[in-house]
């Protein structure tokens, strides 16, 4: 398709059209998911295919009255979900996200090869970095997790990005951003974690929690940040069913017409309320701080202050949460007044301080206090800076090796500036490429 520019433009875009169509049919089954609500096993499967943008359909066990003679006809039973089925061809049960991955054919076959640049993770940052390799001839893989797009993909809406005036999902961006990358002939794989990283002299050896292992000249680690467990008594029990780490059409089916609580006073949390008001009785939005707009843009803040069934609960933290088996009340306290308070609620959605992924990362790449990967000039002081010249910008305590996004030490945690950080990691990798 690169070689050949008019024909694969036409391909690419009879295949995005075709994509849509199916999309907007509204009769479309794709894969079939078949389980629980309640159960932890069906949400981790509903989550890892609506991250990766697959189009599926879910069968509840709970409400759908003809699912278990849909069992019945592949020669299973109730017990055996959560199932997943494409057709007759494909009947999985209780996959894991790596076999899920592998019958979609998103976990891409890995060379044993010395690629010029090795991308670990798949948001905005390394997305961005594979484009632009991707595009300037180096030999680039991408290695991700859980699916491409990374925090900006549970957005729904991402409002302050250069060219989208009205709005786009992170969905669809991390969507548009993938077609880029595999255009331009990027290999990017996904339910694939890097556990850990070594060197083989100057290159660096990544080994993949599936045993593999890849070599890269560069490294770039766009591995970004997720959002702290809420450390609250009863939290581990309900996660996944009940308590939520991302607010999209996948956890909206959850607490339609309910009263949901979201934990969190940034930006995410706040366009989590605006967006989960559509769809909730009610919306409490809870802030250990006293100020709605000490962390949230100030766009988010008023249209919070104008939708009626938001309620900013200032001061306030939840103490406990209670269910059966699944949610069904947490208990909050003001820490001003000491009062208490019980909210009956199937889901508690939190966005608290993110914490960087970089536990596989070994000591000679150097982290600050909260564990967020260090760049800059200032590397030439390190212990393990080993080159005769200066650290370029984002790079690394580690000649090689760069930094880009959220993971960054000191980084603007915003979709623009990892996008902008990827694109100049590009730069510094061919720079470093030819004083090799
Ligand atoms: C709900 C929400 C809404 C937001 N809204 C906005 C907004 O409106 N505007 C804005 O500018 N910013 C917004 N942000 C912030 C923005 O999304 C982040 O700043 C941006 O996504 C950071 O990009 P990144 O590539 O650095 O990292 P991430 O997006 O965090 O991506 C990192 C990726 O690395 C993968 N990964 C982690 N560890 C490994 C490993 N060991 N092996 C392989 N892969 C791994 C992860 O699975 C993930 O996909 C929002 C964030 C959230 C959560």
């Amino acid at each position: 398709m690169n070689r050949c520019p008019e024909v694969g433009d036409i391909i690419l875009q009879a295949f995005i059209a075709r994509r849509q169509l199916l999309r907007e049919s509204g009769s479309f089954t794709g894969i079939r998911v078949i389980g629980s609500r309640y159960s932890h096993d069906t949400f981790r499967i509903r989550d890892f295919l609506a991250r990766n943008r697959s189009l599926f359909t879910f069968l509840d066990l709970e409400s759908h009255p003809e699912v278990g003679e849909l069992l019945g006809r592949f020669g299973l039973s109730v017990q055996d979900t959560p199932v997943v089925a494409w057709g007759k061809q494909v009947v999985l049960r209780n996959p894991s996200n790596r076999e899920i991955a592998e019958a979609l054919g998103i976990r891409r076959p890995l060379e044993q090869t010395v690629y010029d640049l090795a991308i670990v993770g798949a948001g905005p940052g390394g997305l961005a970095a594979s484009v632009y390799g991707a595009s300037e001839g180096l030999s680039t893989v991408v290695l991700e997790r859980t699916a491409p797009g990374g925090q900006a993909g549970t957005s729904m809406r991402i409002e302050n990005y250069l060219g989208f005036p009205t709005g786009i999902t992170g969905g669809d961006l991390a969507e548009r951003a993938i077609v880029q990358a595999n255009k331009f002939g990027a290999i990017l794989s996904v339910a694939t974690p890097v556990v850990s990283l070594t060197f083989d002299n100057a290159y660096s050896v990544l080994a993949l929690e599936s045993g593999e292992s890849i070599v890269a000249k560069c490294l770039l680690i766009a591995t970004g940040a997720e959002y702290r467990r809420l450390d609250v008594d009863g939290c581990a029990r309900f996660e996944g069913s009940g308590v939520y780490y991302a607010a999209t059409p996948n956890e909206v089916q959850l607490c339609q017409g309910a009263e949901v609580v979201i934990v969190g006073g940034g930006n995410a949390a706040g366009q989590a309320a605006v967006y989960l008001s559509r769809h909730a009785r009610r919306v409490y939005l809870l802030i250990r701080g006293n100020d709605l707009y000490k962390s949230m843009s100030a766009y988010l803040a008023h249209r919070i202050e104008q939708t009626p069934n938001i309620e900013v609960l200032l001061n306030t933290t939840v103490r406990r949460m209670s269910g059966d088996g699944r949610l069904a009340s947490v208990e909050i306290v003001n820490s001003e007044t000491g009062e208490t308070r019980t909210l009956e609620t199937p889901a508690v959605f939190s966005f608290i301080g993110a914490t960087p992924h970089t536990d596989w990362l070994p000591v000679e790449i150097e982290r600050d206090e909260k564990r967020f990967v260090r760049t800059g000039p200032a590397m030439a002081q390190s212990a393990h800076w080993t080159a005769r010249r200066q650290p370029f910008l984002l790079e690394t305590s580690r000649p090689g090796v760069f930094a880009a996004g959220d993971v960054r030490s000191g980084s603007v945690k915003r979709v623009a500036s990892a996008v902008g950080e990827g694109a100049m990691a590009v730069q510094f990798v061919h720079e470093y490429l030819k004083e090799k």
